[in-house]
């Protein structure tokens, strides 16, 4: 392994780390071939309203179907997109197939209003572009903006240049919808909160996967984080999705709590777009 930056700079062999690393700059060397291919799909996951369990939304999450190595998640990918900046190319596909789907889901289903969710990186949203983009593809899919919701951590907020990115105003006057991912994680400034045209707060699953833990410390410690985190939200006239629900339990606490939706397993995992239609068929129209 390599420690240290510059003088006193050492390097010793470490066959493990040089597996890992061949292996990730083979995975890094595939992505743009991966993206010319079309060997990337994107899943969606349920959003639940916790008021009366109806599917109001999908976030979009991309995979990429390998030819060898099956389904590769996102955690193993995205990173190195973002170093190579392939992810600004990648990220518009996915935006262009997510609103391609909704609008399908919209013809078929329209007063099911499904809203699709489509996480913006921190480079994506720091290109000025991003808003000329987001237009041209509403106008290209036809779906209307207000079904559009773009995700973005705190820390994309803040931009590169350590201020609120002006493109949240423009992005919003196209009548998408914004929410910050995440939420709690990252490097909160609360100023923004209430300066910015946001929608959604998603709390982070952490503070959820705490609620009910087998620890009662933490268990409420975390309970009472999500107690005022969403208290704040709606002070602020934001919405709330808890992310990563996984039980029962965690369901009632986040009712009672007056969180007003849920993603997680206990909703249903992300599943391919197949899968959404069927379930909108089921549940058929409200
Ligand atoms: P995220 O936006 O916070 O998405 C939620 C993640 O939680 C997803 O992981 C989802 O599969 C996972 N999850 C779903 N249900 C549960 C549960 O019950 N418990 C727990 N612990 N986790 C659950 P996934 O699909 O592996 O995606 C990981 C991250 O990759 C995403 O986190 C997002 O930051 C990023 N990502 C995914 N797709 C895109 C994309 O198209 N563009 C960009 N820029 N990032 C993406
Ligand atoms: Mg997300
Ligand atoms: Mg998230
Ligand atoms: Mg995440």
């Amino acid at each position: 392994w390599a420690k240290g930056e510059g003088r006193g700079r050492w390097a010793v062999y470490d066959p493990e780390r040089s597996a890992r690393d061949l292996a990730r700059s083979a995975l890094t060397a595939g992505l743009p071939a991966a993206l010319h291919r079309g060997e990337f799909v994107v899943h969606y996951q349920p959003i639940v309203s916790l008021l009366d369990g109806a599917m109001i939304a999908v976030e979009a999450l991309v995979r990429w179907a390998h030819p060898e190595r099956g389904l590769i998640g996102p955690d193993r990918f995205i990173g190195l997109a973002e170093e190579t900046g392939l992810i600004v190319r990648l990220g518009e596909w996915v935006l262009g197939q997510a609103c391609r789907d909704a609008e399908g889901w919209r013809r078929e289903f329209p007063s099911a209003r499904l809203v699709v969710s489509v996480n913006l990186a921190a480079r994506q949203a720091d290109d000025p572009a991003i808003v000329d983009t987001v237009a041209e593809v509403l106008e290209r899919t036809g779906l209307p903006a207000d079904l559009l919701q773009l995700e973005l951590t705190e820390s994309a907020v803040m931009g590169s240049a350590g201020e609120p990115l002006h493109s949240l105003h423009r992005l919003a006057a196209l009548g998408v919808r914004l929410a910050i991912d995440d939420f709690g994680t990252g490097y909160s400034n609360l100023a923004y909160l209430r300066r910015l045209p946001i929608q959604v707060l998603k709390l982070a699953g952490p503070f959820v996967e705490g609620i009910r833990a087998d620890d009662p410390a933490t268990g409420h410690r975390d309970e009472r984080i999500v107690d005022a985190l969403v208290r704040l939200a709606h002070a602020l006239e934001l919405g709330v999705t808890a992310e990563a629900v996984e039980t029962p339990e965690q369901v009632e606490r986040l009712r009672a709590l007056r969180c007003d939706t849920g993603q997680g397993r206990w909703f249903g995992a992300p599943v391919p777009a197949e899968e959404i239609t069927a379930r909108l068929r089921r549940e058929g129209t409200r």
